[in-house]
This record gives C-alpha cells, structure tokens and sequence, in this order.
C-alpha cells in the first residue's frame, strides 16, 4: 500500500514552529516512501478560522519548501460528506439522536461526582425510539463499551485505552454541524491516509478516532481495512520549559525567515528537533528524505535551543550556492532600507561574509558599508587610530595602492605589509585606518577582501574622503 501522510492543520493563527514540524515528517515519511503528502485545512470552527491564517500556513509551507501533492481539502467544503456518513451510521445502528437536555446532562454528571465516578454520558438515549417534543437532538456514535482500543503508536508504543473509559461522542451537533473528531475521522478515511503524524497533544482524541474509524471501515465506507498508523510527535518545548508559545517569540516560521533564517537550516533544525541519524547534525534535504524513519522519532519532549539554530544555519550560510545566498541577501538588504543594486556584486559580499554571519540579517548588516557611502567617522575609532602616524601612513599606502596593477587580495595585502614594515609598525596600524577610510569604524572582513570587494575606484575614493576630512 502506497504511504498517504497528511498535515492539517487549524487555520486559526500562523504556521507555527511545531506545525511546521509536523508538517516536515510528514512530507519526509512520504517523500521517503515515495508516496502522497497533501494538505487539509480544519476550518470547520468558523469562529476561529480565518483567510489570512489560510494564507499564512500556505506562505510558510511554501518558504519552507514542503509542496504538497494534489488539491487542498477544505473541510468547510464537506458537510454534505459529512452529513452522508453520520445518515449512514445512524441506520447502521452504529449513531443515535440524543434528546438530553443541558440540565439533563447536569444531573446526570453531578449523580457520577457524587457517587466519584468519572462524568460521562451513560448513554441512556442509546434506545430511545421516540422523539422528545421541542429538543433539538444531537447525533452520538454508538462507542464500544466492551475491551481496550489500542493504539499502536509508532513513536510512544502501544498505549491502550479502556473502553469503558470512552462515552459516546457527539458527532452532530444540534443544529446539524459534524464535530471535530469526526471529521477528521471521515476525512483521513476518504483521503486514504496510512499515517497520521501529529502532535501529541491529540493521544486522547486517537481511541475515539479509531472507533468511529473501525466502524466506518465495517460499514464498508471506506477503501482501506484498517485505521492509519498513528505517530504522535512529542511537544516543542522552549528554554524555560514550558510549551513553547509566542511568549518565547516563536510566532510563526515566516518571522524566521524575517530574522534571516534558510529554510533549509530552519528545516534541518526541526528535523533534529525530536529525531536523530547517528550523531549527524547537518542534513540537506535530500539526506534528511533519504534517512528520516519515524522509527527514530524520539517520545520525550524537545527543547527549542536558538543557539543551535543559529550554528545550524551557520553551516548552511557556509556551503550554499552563492547565487542563490545573494538573493536571499537583496531580500533582507531591501528590508534594512538598502538598494543592493549599484554596488559590489553581492555575489562577492557572499563569498567574504558567509564565514562571519550566522543569519542573513546580520550579513546584511555586514554588507551596508559596501553599498552605502561613509557618512560619518566612529569617534573612539578615530581618536585611537587617527592621531599620528594615522594619516601619514594611510597617505602611503594609498598612493601604493594607487599604483597597483592588479586589484586582487594578494597585492593588496602585500601593500598593507610593505607600508607598515617601511614605517617600522604592526600592520593594524595600516589596517585599521582603512577599515575606517572604507567603513567609518574598525570592523570589516579582512582588510584585503574589503577593499578587493570595493573595488578599486571606490576604495580610493573613499580613502580620499577620509585625508580631505582630517585635513579640514
Ligand atoms: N487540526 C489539528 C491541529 O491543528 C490537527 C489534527 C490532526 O492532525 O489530526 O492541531
């Protein structure tokens, strides 16, 4: 049987960092096994359900890069669906009407408190024949009340569930709307999932999810013969502890990207998060489809460590294709209020500050000096560098550099050296007055990649700035 995983998530807010994760194994499992990963949007909660929430799970699974495959299920669009299967198992004798009143219902659990059971519905509408004058009914399915549902996780292991433990579910309510567990029920069964990946938060749901399944699959409704595979991944957990939430900032995958993060590092980052290969740390896509196995899925919760994700996209900025990190890099240059056109190829502001820049952010940062005129002098810079033999020395080796053949790293840095040893000095005291000639301030890459970069004509240009500033 060819793999059918799903992600479906509540458009109620962003696409979270779990979700995302959630979303990530599943593509992987089916990517994997070569199989289907599709995409279903439980919007049945009109109250809490919004367009934009739509809009911004499929912006971010498409940042992230994790394509579904077919048409978008919208569960909005299935009542009818809905509707046919509760009708089907309410002559199967497999649902009833429930005529209990609200008051009703509190009596009955008020008895359970007092007698120190645990509320539920006893199921006392399971023969009535008659309809009630002036109640709405709602539609419950008929739960076993004999044996264990066992689920067989393939993450947390077999958990099994007591079925006396389960009452009997409301699958319509009065007004005729399908309820949660069901339809997600109806939905895994018609889209043909063999493995349902989620967040752990859903393990309680899961028995009644099979039960209703199982007598879906008796009932003939279904193209499979037998409940999917359920794999439920454990909590995100941030540095304090507790579940992760916007408290700790983490809003949406969209703010990672802002916060200059690749998605492929934000991806190898979820993929570690919760599972592991050997002690391999850094993946690309096509490794983590070729050894993620949900068998090596991890039961306990997992801590987020910005840290790490910080080094693991790191090492992404490091090998990846500079043509594509350029782009990347305008994007977040554009943000920061920088025109990335008219300056060094960024291509070349790639190469030298890949090695230095943990996030696209701060290599934008690292880049505005390239595209930007100097517009003023770091003070303490100057007062420390500047003084004599500052501008003499940064007078010398402008003219050297002047007279260069060849505008490369190699002869630029034999220059630097050739002044400061003329002048008896430490080649910072050459370096340093450039790096403020050519940034304002003494932080740049090496001082012959900078200028390299630069360029000839605006390195000079820029230098001559700097003499003309200190001889004012
Ligand atoms: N809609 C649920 C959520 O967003 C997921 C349900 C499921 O995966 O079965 O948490």
């Amino acid at each position: 049987m060819s793999v059918v995983t799903r992600f479906a998530p509540s458009p109620t807010g962003y696409l979270h960092i779990g979700g995302a994760r959630t979303a990530l194994y599943s593509w992987l499992y089916a990517r994997k096994h070569g199989g289907r990963f599709v995409l279903r949007i439980e919007d049945t909660d009109r109250e809490r359900s919004t367009d934009e929430a739509v809009q911004a799970i499929l912006d971010g699974m498409a940042w992230l890069g994790l394509a579904h495959d077919g048409d978008i299920t919208y569960q909005t669009q299935r009542f009818e669906r809905y509707a046919q299967v509760t009708e089907k198992l309410l002559e199967a004798g497999q649902a009833y009407r429930c005529y209990c009143t609200r008051e009703e219902l509190d009596e009955m659990r008020e008895a359970q408190r007092a007698r120190k059971e645990k509320p539920r519905y006893d199921g006392r509408c399971r023969t009535r024949t008659e309809p009630r004058e002036g109640v709405e009914p709602v539609i419950r399915f008929v739960n076993p009340t004999q044996g264990d549902t066992v689920i067989r996780d393939v993450v947390k292991g077999d958990i099994s569930v007591s079925n006396s433990e389960l009452d009997d579910l409301i699958i319509a309510r009065s007004d005729g709307t399908p309820t949660y567990n069901f339809c997600v029920v109806v939905d895994d069964l018609d889209m043909g999932i063999t493995h349902v990946i989620r967040g752990d938060d859903h393990v309680n749901n899961t028995p009644r999810q099979i039960n209703i399944f199982q007598a879906l699959i008796n009932l003939g409704l279904g193209k499979t013969e037998q409940s999917p595979v359920y794999a439920h991944v454990p909590m995100i957990l941030g540095e304090d502890g507790k579940r992760l939430s916007k408290r700790h900032g983490a809003v949406g995958v969209m703010s990672y990207r802002d916060q200059g993060y690749l998605p492929e590092a934000l991806l190898n980052y979820l993929v570690r998060l919760g599972w592991a290969h050997g002690d391999q740390e850094i993946f690309t896509r096509d490794e983590m489809i070729e050894h993620f196995d949900l068998a090596n899925v991890q039961g306990g919760a997992a801590t987020f460590d910005t840290k790490k994700l910080d080094w693991v996209n790191q090492e992404h900025i490091k090998v990846a294709d500079a043509a594509y990190l350029a782009d990347q890099l305008a994007w977040h240059l554009r943000k920061q209020g920088v025109d990335p056109e008219g300056g060094p190829p960024l291509t070349d502001l790639v190469e030298i500050l890949r090695e230095r820049s943990k996030t696209l952010v701060e290599m934008a940062e690292k880049s505005q000096m390239f595209l930007q005129p100097v517009t003023n002098y770091d003070a303490k810079a100057m007062a420390k560098f500047m003084g004599d033999p500052g501008p003499a020395l940064l007078q010398q080796v402008r003219d050297a550099l002047a007279s260069l053949k060849e505008w490369h790293d190699e002869p630029i840095h034999t220059v630097v050296k050739q002044v400061a040893q003329t002048a008896d000095v430490g080649m910072g005291k050459v370096a340093q007055p450039l790096r403020i000639a050519v940034s304002g301030n003494v932080v740049s890459p090496s001082i012959d990649q900078t200028l390299r970069v630069l360029g000839r004509d605006e390195s000079l240009a820029r230098i001559d700035a700097l003499l003309k500033h200190l001889a004012q």
